[in-house]
């Protein structure tokens, strides 16, 4: 018999009822073995998030305002589950244990994981599966960073000692001081591939609130095509411009193990959603899809006989990285031309700094800057393979009266990024998506 990990993220275990519909997924398969679980998330717009109340406590407590009133929206809601499906668990003594906790000044990671713990020990006793805390099993050095393999082997060890089991997801704990560390936000995810990866999972099930990918932004694009399969790489390229259905952290260690992760829909579990595997050629689709952000600048230096001058490049590298600690988006070069393309949000505020900066030690016969650009990326394997795939992305634009301000394509052939003034947006991914749908 195969071995599936499932991950339910917040607006699954949001209330009594998005749990029923868990448990029957859960059921549905006796292959599903392992589940992690988020902290209860929105059950409508206004709603709050459990996690994000309990970053709330962590805030008053440093304000020293009185926390007790936000933390019983919490317990209130955990009650309000138990009561509505029946599962009498004892959370009250846990409560008070995290109580006394906060009284000794907890840390925010500590706090904020308790949504996750609290949840998987209801989860596990509503399933009638065993509880495995993650304290202990998902380890992290003294910078925060997890300890990739010892973690593996421990989850390995842990896990085989059970047919079936509920997982917090988000944390785990210092190996040294045994503290708690959370991952970044959404990071249940990278616990549920972790938990994959150590079990030699068939399969990574992920099952939030949408039915997949989709090739474009339906903000954007009306009813745009859902993605059936698509590879971690080309994944990669679209989430890196903005696309945010499961957290970037969660690919590698199902890609290490070759384990294909499927995105599934809570609320339409007969959907088969997105399949996102190693497999590079995953469908005959020239373009498996489109995303993009706002708010970059291009920074464009002229200098004559650039072409020919020894270590302009590392220059420019070095004064983005020691004076302005930044990276680099991108860097489109021509003969004598060289642009670098950074994040507004990075930035700060501090163009004029960077630029005269470059003036000073770089002396180029001219800068220019272009702010408000947004970049796109159009990415898919088919590209590679296919004649005229520019030519037809250009000209869409091009009848859409889009002006192009930047073009890069990676040597991969795998996307074609492109750099559009701001307000060109929407027109852009429009046009592109028309033309290859
Ligand atoms: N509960 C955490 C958050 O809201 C982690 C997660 O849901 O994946 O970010």
């Amino acid at each position: 018999m195969g071995v599936k990990v499932l991950k339910f993220g917040g607006s699954s275990v949001a209330d009594g009822i998005q749990l029923a519909k868990t448990r029957k997924i859960i059921e549905a398969d006796p292959e599903r073995r392992y589940v992690i679980v988020s902290a209860p998330g929105k059950r409508f717009d206004a709603d709050n998030k459990v996690t994000d109340l309990l970053y709330l406590c962590k805030t008053h407590m440093e304000q020293n305002l009185p926390y007790e009133q936000v933390f019983q929206v919490v317990a209130d809601r955990f009650n309000a589950i138990m009561m509505n499906l029946s599962v009498h668990v004892g959370l009250q003594s846990r409560f008070e244990e995290i109580r006394a906790e906060m009284e000794k000044g907890c840390t925010a990671d500590y706090i904020a994981s308790r949504g996750e713990y609290l949840t998987a020990i209801l989860v596990a006793a509503y399933m009638g599966y065993d509880f495995v805390d993650t304290a202990g099993l998902i380890l992290f050095d003294k910078k925060g960073r997890l300890l990739a393999e010892e973690t593996n082997e421990a989850l390995a060890e842990e896990l085989a000692k059970h047919e079936h089991a509920v997982i917090p997801g988000f944390y785990g704990t210092d190996k040294e001081t045994g503290a708690i560390r959370t991952f970044s936000r959404g990071g249940s995810d990278i616990t549920g591939a972790l938990v994959a990866r150590a079990v030699q999972a068939d399969i990574y099930e992920n099952w939030t609130d949408v039915s997949g990918f989709l090739m474009a932004d339906p903000r954007i694009v009306k009813n745009p095509k859902p993605i059936d399969r698509i590879s971690y790489k080309e994944l990669r390229e679209l989430s890196y411009m903005g696309a945010s259905v499961l957290h970037e952290d969660a690919i590698y260690p199902c890609r290490q193990a070759n384990i294909p992760i499927n995105i599934r829909n809570t609320n339409i579990p007969e959907d088969p959603g997105t399949v996102i595997t190693a497999q590079e050629e995953t469908s005959d689709k020239v373009v498996t899809g489109i995303a993009g952000s706002k708010d970059f600048t291009v920074i464009a230096m002229y200098k004559n006989r650039l072409g020919g001058e020894r270590g302009f490049l590392r220059k420019i590298l070095n004064i983005l990285e020691e004076d302005f600690d930044l990276g680099v988006e991108h860097i489109p070069t021509g003969i004598d031309t060289v642009s670098v393309v950074l994040s507004n949000k990075a930035m700060d505020g501090r163009l004029d700094e960077i630029v005269e900066e470059f003036n000073a030690r770089l002396k180029p016969d001219h800068i220019e800057t272009f702010e408000n650009i947004a970049l796109i990326a159009t990415v898919g394997y088919g590209m590679s393979r296919s004649v005229g795939v520019s030519a037809k992305l250009f000209t869409a634009l091009a009848d859409a009266e889009v002006n192009i301000r930047m073009i890069d394509q990676g040597s991969s052939e795998m996307n074609i990024i492109v750099g559009v003034e701001n307000k060109d947006f929407d027109v852009a991914i429009r046009a592109i998506y028309d033309a290859f749908e």
